[in-house]
């Protein structure tokens, strides 16, 4: 099995906290927000770096290093996801938190951006190891998170039970059970019906209404899949169910192939067995590499930030581009792609569907009533609908791409809500 390349590894390697402070450069002098308000908006409000020391399964001490980076508070408490990984740094860091802030601000949720990062490879560890990781990186950050504070989530590396721990280890500091404290938990401790699977709804919806604005029938689409863990693998699947021939998938250890379309289905349930895409007898291998540059009509990168670069993007032959993951594309890239027409729909907007369900069961924990999964389905889709339809009058009306227009609607919000607020003192 070969491990993919991170692309912070390789030449074309743009720094996501680069591409994040570009494009808010950019709707800053669009909209001609001052050099003030600026640069209050391009730096983090708050961050925390702590040293997590853990005792490994043979009783080894270590110490692993943990971020949490709280953008802005403007619009409300902060919110954003947990990322264990071995290329977990500050800056990355900052940049995802600061395309939360922008999320929020574009599907209207009253939450300003945070993100946080653990620095290992959570598949050498334990799940006893993980616990203990996940314990005591909460343990450190209890100062600056809470249900009003700032609400952390899953993200690449970490998932519902890490979440379980991290609602644990609060309430038990706090002396009662805080289920607002986290989302993405499990249903049986507060989870939202829909909120596994709310990202990739999100994607798909967005890659099916994408597609129809370029004349192409999902029953007569195709489309190649970048990542298959929590946001890759269900919208495959819901592509899947709408018709579209999914024909390339890949994930951190491959790739595979099948022209007449990849049974998602029988995929994940080898995933389930062997952990990755790669091996999966039903289709080809191919190199990872060429998944970006499949021949389909729709790229869903949805694995890490900076796949599509200066140095590849002339060489996509997707006409649309739905990102599930954040950061995916780098400005140079972004340029390219407007050149030759291809669509991309932002990820601030392509998967804000995980945060959107993510606020309703913030909602419900905080209120205990629980909503139905039609009813968070609904509600889902009517917020990523008008934010789509938003985006869209936006960016003819200004002759903007669509990322563009995402990233004005959402400064703009932003901005107003400082105005409004005022200085103190
Ligand atoms: P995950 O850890 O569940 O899955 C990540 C997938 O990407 C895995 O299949 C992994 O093998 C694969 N991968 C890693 N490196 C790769 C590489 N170099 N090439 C190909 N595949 C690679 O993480 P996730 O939660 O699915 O997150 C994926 C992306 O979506 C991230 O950018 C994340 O920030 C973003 N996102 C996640 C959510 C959410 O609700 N989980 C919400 C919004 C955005």
């Amino acid at each position: 099995m070969t491990t993919v390349a991170h692309p912070a590894a390789t030449a074309s390697a743009t720094r996501p906290l680069d591409e994040a402070r570009t494009q808010l450069a950019h709707a800053v002098d669009r909209l001609g927000l001052d050099e003030g308000l600026h640069r209050m908006m391009a730096q983090p409000r708050r961050e925390m770096t702590v040293l997590v020391p853990l005792r490994r399964d043979d009783g080894t001490p270590t110490v692993v290093t943990g971020h949490r980076v709280q953008h802005n508070f403007w619009r409300g408490p902060t919110k954003g996801g947990l990322r264990f990984s071995p290329h977990v740094d500050l800056d990355e860091v900052r940049a995802l938190a600061m395309w939360m802030t922008w999320k929020c601000a574009l599907v209207n949720l009253p939450y300003g951006g945070a993100k946080g990062g653990v620095r290992i490879d959570p598949r050498s560890f334990s799940p006893a190891e993980l616990e203990r990781v996940t314990r005591r990186y909460t343990a450190e950050i209890l100062p600056i998170i809470g249900p009003e504070v700032d609400i952390p989530a899953p993200d690449v590396g970490t998932d519902e039970q890490t979440m379980a721990w991290m609602m644990d280890t609060y309430s038990v500091s706090r002396g009662h059970t805080v289920p607002g404290v986290v989302t993405g938990k499990p249903i049986a401790l507060g989870g939202s019906q829909g909120r596994a699977e709310a990202t990739s709804r999100g994607v798909a919806h967005l890659a099916l209404l994408a597609l129809e604005s370029r004349g192409i029938r999902a029953d007569a689409a195709t489309a190649a899949v970048q990542g298959f863990g929590k946001v890759g693998r269900d919208a495959a699947r819901f592509l899947a169910e709408a018709g579209v021939r999914v024909v390339a998938v890949s994930d951190a250890d491959g790739a595979v192939a099948d022209e007449a379309g990849i049974d998602i289905g029988r995929l994940a349930a080898h995933v389930d067995r062997t952990g990755t895409v790669a091996g999966f007898a039903e289709a080809s291998a191919i190199p990872a590499s060429e998944v970006v540059l499949a021949d389909v009509d729709l790229l869903v990168p949805a694995a890490i930030e900076g796949v599509i670069t200066a140095d590849n993007a002339a060489s996509v032959r997707a006409r649309v581009i739905v990102e599930g993951a954040n950061g995916p594309t780098t400005t140079a890239a972004d340029a390219i792609l407007a050149a030759r027409d291809v669509l991309v729909v932002p990820d601030i907007l392509a998967n804000a569907g995980g945060v959107i369900v993510s606020y309703f069961e913030w909602v419900q924990g905080n209120t205990a009533l629980w909503w139905s999964k039609g009813e968070v389905e609904q509600r889902l889709t009517r917020l990523l609908e008008e934010a789509w339809e938003d985006v869209r009058a936006y960016s003819a009306r200004t002759g903007t791409t669509l990322r563009e227009a995402a990233m004005c609607r959402a400064v703009a919000r932003v901005a107003e809500a400082q105005r409004l607020r005022g200085l103190y003192p």
